[in-house]
């Protein structure tokens, strides 16, 4: 049985891994690259990182499938536009098939975490979802009767941007108003601690922290962990998500899927995220739309995007 050749491009090094098609992870390792070199770079060392594990690249990869966050236009391989990876319309399929000289299919990592988690992970069960990837940045995709929906030129489920009326409070770096992301993302979330318990002395929740100015995600995550009822800090972070929840009410609204998923950093906060979304989205939400409503964690963790992207090569019709 062949395997798929799959890898998630990050900024300066990037996840390479093999999944058959069951969707079991086989074997994965990390190469490093340079921002101008990235197709090169990971071409000569991933060539040299499976003879070390004893692949065979020839007769042992049937296709390549590659994540890579940005505005990716998945039906030409092109790279739109990638913040990250400083990237402006960069055909990555077309490089990538000279060197690599398989098939390559290559997807935007969010849409490659959604269908990880829809074909191995906790939304297996289901046949419509919205995803969430919640981290420093916040991207999502859509999945909607068994297919992932995204969008006439790959753009569909940038959550994170747009849209106008999510928040007042924080400048974005899209440029435009009200987005979630700088409220809502993980850095979104430890700015608005900082700012608010700087802005009132005495703040009720500062007791919780050490030193307001260096306050982490990780930090409000021991929070949780280490108090039973923490009241001041979940209302705190009650308000970073808000924009988060207002968001999510108008796709539930709009999509009526059957769960939305969280993925992300922001799971580390496991049910207490669940919990304070599902409590705050009722204010946003058609009653008939709450009645059902599911809201879960991701279950793959960092692997998501590595089985999503090797879905997303052996079923790439699924899609249209
Ligand atoms: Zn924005």
């Amino acid at each position: 049985m062949k395997l798929v050749l799959v890898i998630e491009v990050g900024i300066s090094a990037s996840k390479v891994g093999l999944v058959n098609q069951y969707g079991d992870l086989q074997a994965q390792f990390s190469v490093d690259h340079q921002k101008d070199r990235i197709i090169p770079n990971l071409y000569e060392k991933i060539i040299d990182g499976l003879e070390t594990i004893g692949i065979n690249y020839d007769d042992d990869i049937e296709k390549v499938g590659i994540a890579i966050p940005g505005y990716v236009d998945h039906m030409l391989g092109i790279i739109r536009y990638s913040a990250n990876l400083e990237l402006t319309n960069y055909n990555i399929k077309e490089e990538a098939e000279e060197l690599f000289k398989k098939q390559i299919f290559v997807i935007n990592d969010a849409n490659a975490s959604a269908l990880g988690e829809f074909w191995t992970g906790v939304a297996k069960q289901y046949d419509s979802i919205i995803f969430y990837y919640i981290d420093s940045g916040i991207g999502g995709a859509v999945i909607t009767e068994g297919k992932l929906s995204p969008g006439a030129r790959g753009f569909a489920g940038e959550f994170g941007h747009g849209g106008g009326m999510f928040q007042d409070k924080y400048d974005c770096v899209c440029g435009l108003k009200g987005c979630i992301e700088p409220m809502s993302s993980t850095t979104g979330i430890v700015n608005h601690f900082k700012k608010s318990l700087k802005s009132k002395k005495n703040h009720p929740a500062s007791s919780y922290f050490n030193n307001i100015e260096t306050i982490t995600f990780k930090e409000i995550v021991e929070v949780f962990e280490n108090n039973e009822d923490p009241i001041e800090v979940i209302l705190l972070l009650q308000e970073a998500v808000e924009p988060l929840v207002m968001h999510m009410a108008t796709m539930q609204n709009a999509l009526d899927p059957e769960a939305i998923i969280l993925a992300g950093g922001l799971t580390q906060l496991d049910q207490h995220i669940i919990k304070i979304i599902k409590k705050n989205i009722k204010k946003y939400i058609i009653e008939m739309f709450a009645e059902e409503l599911t809201i879960e964690n991701a279950q793959l963790g960092n692997d998501s995007a590595m089985i999503g992207s090797a879905y997303y090569a052996l079923n790439d019709w699924k899609i249209f």
